[in-house]
């Protein structure tokens, strides 16, 4: 994808540390009853740059601390998109479950981290965002 795609909810878009991961995550939370929608891996600079407004100078709640190039959802490899994290969310009925309380988030909360995941719902996330799902290992 190019800087000025769209966001990407392609697997094939992600690190290739996270892919297998991210496959062995919706198969896990599958088992365990909880069908799980991944909604976005990789984003370009200008769509960060969009979120990061929200909740600043564009209305809405703010949903990052990240700038363009500093979330790791821009990371690329060569030129390629490369996320280091996607952002996941729990389907019931076909719906998403946005509400933070539904149980589903704990349920894949812990199959992230048991795949060794940095998950921001963790109540030590220092900044909280329970969709994300990020690569341990340090990146910049
Ligand atoms: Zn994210």
């Amino acid at each position: 994808m190019d800087a000025s795609s769209m966001a990407s909810r392609l697997v094939t878009d992600l690190h290739p540390d996270l892919q297998p991961l991210a496959h062995a995550f919706v198969r896990q939370c599958a088992d365990a009853g909880v069908d799980v929608l991944i909604y976005c891996t990789w984003r370009s600079g200008a769509e960060q740059d969009a979120l990061y407004a929200q909740g600043r100078s564009k209305p809405g709640p703010r949903v990052t601390n990240a700038r363009a190039g500093q979330s790791a959802h821009n990371f690329t490899i060569q030129g390629k998109a490369a996320s280091r994290a996607f952002d996941a969310v729990p389907m019931v009925g076909g719906k998403p479950q946005w509400d933070a309380r539904h149980a589903h988030w704990q349920v894949m909360g812990r199959i992230g981290e048991g795949l060794g995941l940095n998950w921001y719902g963790n109540p030590k996330a220092k900044f909280r965002e329970f969709p994300h799902f990020e690569l341990a290992k340090g990146w910049q």
